[in-house]
């Protein structure tokens, strides 16, 4: 026992390991090394377009990347993984700010793309959590029409919850209305409180749902010219199947102005 103690210490003396180690450099901060690297980024970008720019770089799991300007100046809010981005990236991003440009849009989604590893995964269920599901109205029951037309059109395979959207706070009379949404993150679709009166009939509120449904089937991608596109065209065809497709269609072309004066109260 003390003969191995003995050689221990021994050890420890003469160990070039032992050495380096008390030798090492210490680390710099997280919090010092991102503000070095978003330093670096905002120069890149300032280079490329030629004015101010203010850069925040966050962790989000589905908006990569929004800019804002204030007079001269550009404020983008990044991704971390536009830190270490390539020249070619820096410029896209700078086209892509300053003109709206559909081929660096392009070439910016191909970087995410190759770049997802880097992002934060949260599971759909984690994301539905911190939302307050409501999915029985006061008339219509969305879980019900749901359930009834996943089984109807997509053999139950469509995984996703679904509840009435938060009461809009502005309750002046709109001039639109989003009637439906789908995010793919949490897989949650949402329909506007609005449809929650009598007078909207079942099957317009079925065939919303159906819309959102098909969001869950169809993913967005680009079209040939570069821009987005959320309902490509076999989405629509698929649409059509529904069955009170045109009937749902003519009850919006004739009552849109009562969607859009409903009250709606939280
Ligand atoms: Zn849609």
């Amino acid at each position: 026992m003390a003969r191995a103690k003995k050689k221990n210490l021994a050890k420890k003396r003469s160990s070039p390991a032992g050495r380096i180690a008390r030798e090492q450099p210490i680390a710099p901060e997280p919090n010092r090394l991102l503000k070095v690297w978003r330093r670096v980024l905002e120069r890149r970008l300032r280079t490329r377009l030629r004015a101010p720019v203010a850069v925040e770089v966050h962790d989000n799991t589905h908006t990569m990347l929004t800019f804002q300007r204030h007079r001269a100046l550009w404020r983008l809010r990044l991704h971390h993984m536009f830190l270490a981005a390539p020249d070619e990236v820096i410029h896209a991003l700078a086209d892509y700010v300053r003109n709206g440009d559909a081929e660096a849009s392009a070439q910016l989604d191909k970087f995410i793309e190759r770049n997802k590893i880097y992002i934060r995964r949260v599971s759909p269920a984690q994301m539905r959590k911190r939302l307050r599901m409501e999915p029985v109205g006061q008339h219509h029951d969305l879980g019900r029409i749901f359930e009834r037309l996943n089984e109807r059109y997509f053999r139950g395979r469509i995984d996703a919850a679904i509840t009435f959207g938060p009461a809009p706070r502005v309750t002046r009379p709109r001039k639109s209305i989003k009637m439906g949404s789908y995010s793919a993150d949490s897989r949650v679709i949402r329909i506007h409180p609005a449809l929650d009166q009598p007078v909207v009939p079942r099957y317009f509120v079925e065939w919303i749902v159906f819309h959102e449904m098909l969001h869950n089937v169809y993913r967005t991608r680009r079209g040939e010219d570069g821009r987005r596109c959320i309902h490509p065209p076999e989405f629509l065809e698929h649409e059509k199947r529904f069955h009170d497709y045109s009937r749902a269609q003519a009850w919006e072309m004739e009552n849109l102005d009562l969607l859009l004066r409903a009250r709606v109260s939280a």
